[in-house]
């Protein structure tokens, strides 16, 4: 084989297609529900926005953006995520003219150069929302909420819902100022990467993933954010948590959910499937009041969380109680002879126009072959016009599930002639 699908993307096949529709599907019902509007961004921004959208110092930035120089020397990067592209559309856009806050949803593809493994994809595609423009915790909770209902409608019922506070700009120097006083004494049980992150970015130590060093026993014994929340942090947190109470939204408080960027404030989540026992989440969000002042807009305050789709698809596909509908044909034309041809792509024209699903079986086979044909195709009935039937002005109408046949007019084929053969 010359040419393969680059590394780290995939085709997403036919048989895999009724998946996404359904993922699809549910996450724009779910979205219509809520009143969030669907928005589409370039495929590619300004490196520069997401330098600082997403920000240096992350991952993201630092290992993982397609950046090229394009034809006429600008710098441009492939999508990475989300969020800062909607942030820049509504700033370019004028959008804090219109009511707040503004709700927006995308589907879109997003790219990162990560080392490729069972559910990473170097071109993977998110689902997300934003509600741009209103503080309170009130939408908090109703991003938390439409983000389950999300993914129950998509077919995921049991989840592990993770809540976080990381406080703000006011608070969150006191927090990092009690995690330095954690680690410090300690920095020769950490890895060389947090012993970088303890003085560029604390915050971050919280993220490593490391088991070669006590990394992972430290994060379990560091401080928590939510015992250093200012009071407006801590009246934002009480009362998102007890509009969850109320709504019944089952979440499991989790200090180690962090965020090491400065404009991400207050309110963080994460979805993780309940069973997987997997580090990658299905869904990640969180507040980010800073953001819109990072990329030179006056303070707008904002939340919004990101879905990738092929996480989903695959939770999906290892649930074998989930069912999804294949594309099955509602009937099979069998036609022997040129004007018994005719005639079935008059009728398949009509019928299709009826709202049924039809396909003319491949010309010039025998009955026999026309009808495995049809077998094949899992189709529910198959109509056969030869000249005989030309001749009487009648078809054979088949149900394929238990053989039953009946003759029907052929000017009269439509929907109703093959309900009373069951
Ligand atoms: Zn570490
Ligand atoms: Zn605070």
């Amino acid at each position: 084989m010359r040419y393969r699908s680059p590394r780290g993307t995939q085709d997403i096949l036919p048989e895999l297609q009724p998946y996404w529709h359904h993922i699809v599907q549910s996450a724009e019902n779910i979205a219509t529900k809520y009143n969030y509007k669907k928005i589409d961004t370039p495929m590619f921004e300004d490196t520069d926005l997401f330098l600082r959208g997403v920000g240096e110092g992350t991952d993201i930035v630092e290992k993982e953006m397609y950046t090229f120089l394009d034809r006429g020397g600008d710098s441009l990067t492939l999508r990475p995520e989300g969020t800062a592209s909607i942030c820049r559309a509504y700033i370019e856009h004028g959008m804090h003219t219109l009511p707040q806050p503004v709700r927006l949803y995308y589907i879109a593809p997003a790219f990162r150069y990560e080392r490729p493994q069972r559910g990473r994809f170097r071109q993977h595609h998110q689902f997300g929302l934003e509600a741009i423009g209103d503080g309170s915790p009130i939408i908090d909770a109703e991003i938390i909420e439409l983000a389950y209902q999300y993914l129950y409608s998509a077919g995921i019922s049991k989840m592990q819902f993770m809540i976080n506070n990381i406080g703000d700009k006011s608070c969150r120097p006191m927090f990092v100022n009690a995690l330095v006083e954690f680690y410090k004494k300690r920095l020769d049980d950490i890895c060389e990467d947090c012993r970088l992150r303890f003085s560029k970015n604390p915050l971050r130590l919280l993220d490593c993933k490391r088991t070669d060093y006590l990394c992972q026993q430290m994060i379990g014994d560091s401080p928590h954010t939510v015992d250093y929340l200012c009071t407006e942090c801590d009246e934002h947190w009480n009362r998102l948590l007890s509009y969850l109470d109320s709504l019944n939204i089952n979440y499991i408080i989790n200090p180690r959910l962090v965020r090491g960027l400065d404009y991400y404030t207050k309110t963080v989540f994460e979805v993780h499937p309940q069973e997987s026992g997997s580090q990658t989440a299905l869904l990640g969000g969180g507040r980010y009041d800073g953001l819109m002042e990072e990329l030179g807009s006056k303070p707008v305050p904002g939340i919004g969380f990101g879905s990738g789709i092929e996480r989903i698809v695959g939770e999906l596909r290892t649930n074998k109680n989930f069912v999804i509908k294949e594309l099955i044909p509602d009937a099979i034309m069998i036609h022997i002879g040129s004007p018994a041809s005719l005639e079935v792509i008059k009728i398949a024209s009509s019928l299709r126009n009826e709202g049924m699903n039809i396909v003319i079986a491949p010309d010039g086979r025998s009955l026999r072959g026309q009808m495995r044909y049809a077998e094949s195709m899992k189709a529910s009935y198959v109509i056969i016009i030869g000249q005989n039937e030309i001749d009487s002005g009648l078809a054979q109408v088949k149900n394929m599930s238990n053989g039953t046949q009946k003759s029907c007019p052929i000017n009269e084929l439509s929907p109703d002639s093959f309900s009373n053969i069951d």
